[in-house]
């Protein structure tokens, strides 16, 4: 058993049953599936998740859009937006994925174990949904709920968000934009869904500086988000010196996804953990709390999530330079992005 490394899983977060629908159970049978051929279980904490507490859900929620979703799950469920669905049980099962990540953080911050870095394997899926809407498959924003509860629990006044999921987390980006408690940082496709992410968009405030996009164009590979991870985010991070670091992991930028068009290895991921646990470790005594975002392609997810785990597990968290076979698109990208976040860091 290492100590250091646990994992947050529920059979409920099957019940969230979407049709026929890309964001699937079958994602998270294959992931806890492949997990235990590979005798990763029996190595690590298994961590059961609470559901959130209506307050909670709250910290991030306004109650008007908390209650619509209750009201339709109640009624048998529906349509949230034309992407996605509910079931009688999505509600329920939306407040327990946030809790589960709550729960996650929870354990990382009792200093009577040992637990550092815990993977939530959560469904639904959280960094498309803001105040007020949900979209995107996303309900209830696992994530930046979790951010929330840092800050009022423990009084955590800089958490780092890093989202490596394909997708700019448009509703992290909305909670957090005018926080300068909470530095967001996002890799995704561009332009795709939901189409925000821009370099531009930098916080608004006193947080200006505290949104980095770093949006990527089609075909960028481990080479090319590795150079972006180490030339901006590494440098951000150590003058932000975060008190703890969240992940929204997405692996929809595999090059197996069916609704993306990035060639990320399911290596990669684990390569990019490696540099979240370096910050993580140089920063925060190594404190991450990683939350399962999107990925469609069963294989692909199972592999990836494979990846991060060994890579949490063997907590080397050595930086690896990705230079080599950065493509010149990439390269001028990370160089717009660093002209535009050098009025707030030192790039
Ligand atoms: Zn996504």
């Amino acid at each position: 058993m290492n100590a250091a490394t646990g994992f947050v899983y529920h059979e409920d977060y099957l019940r969230h049953d979407t049709g026929d629908h890309p964001e699937s159970a079958e994602r998270l049978i294959c992931i806890m599936k492949r997990l235990k051929e590979r005798g990763l279980t029996e190595k690590m904490e298994r961590i059961l998740p609470v559901r959130a507490s209506q307050e909670q859900i709250e910290y991030v929620h306004a109650d008007a859009y908390a209650k619509k979703v209750e009201a339709m799950c109640k009624g048998g469920g529906g349509m949230l937006d034309p992407d996605t669905p509910l079931c009688r049980d999505t509600y329920s099962i939306a407040l327990l994925a946030a809790g589960g990540v709550i729960k996650a953080v929870d354990a990382v911050m009792d200093e009577s174990n040992d637990l550092k870095h815990i993977f939530a394997l959560v469904r639904p899926p959280g960094h498309h949904a803001n105040s007020n809407r949900g979209r995107g498959f996303c309900i209830f924003n696992n994530v930046a709920i979790a951010a929330e509860h840092l800050k009022r629990k423990y009084g955590a006044k800089r958490i780092l968000i890093a989202d490596w999921d394909v997708h700019h987390g448009n509703g992290t980006q909305d909670v957090f934009f005018e926080d300068p408690s909470v530095l967001y940082f996002s890799t995704h496709q561009y332009p795709h869904y939901p189409g925000t992410g821009w370099i531009t968009e930098v916080g608004k405030g006193e947080a200006k500086g505290f949104t980095v996009n770093v949006p990527l164009p089609i075909g960028t590979g481990d080479a090319g988000y590795l150079y972006a991870l180490n030339t901006i985010l590494v440098p951000i991070a150590a003058e932000f010196r975060p008190e703890f670091v969240l992940v929204s992991a997405g692996f929809d930028a595999h090059s197996a996804d069916p609704l993306s068009s990035m060639e990320v290895t399911s290596q990669g991921f684990g390569l990019f953990t490696n540099v979240i646990m370096a910050i993580a470790k140089k920063n925060c005594g190594g404190r991450i709390v990683m939350a399962l975002e999107g990925g469609y392609n069963l294989n692909a997810i199972a592999e990836s999530t494979l990846s991060v785990f060994n890579s949490l597990l063997a907590n080397t968290g050595e930086l690896r330079e990705g230079a080599v076979g950065t493509s010149a698109q990439v390269t001028k990208r990370v160089e717009e992005i660093k002209e535009v976040q050098r009025e707030y860091w030192k790039v």
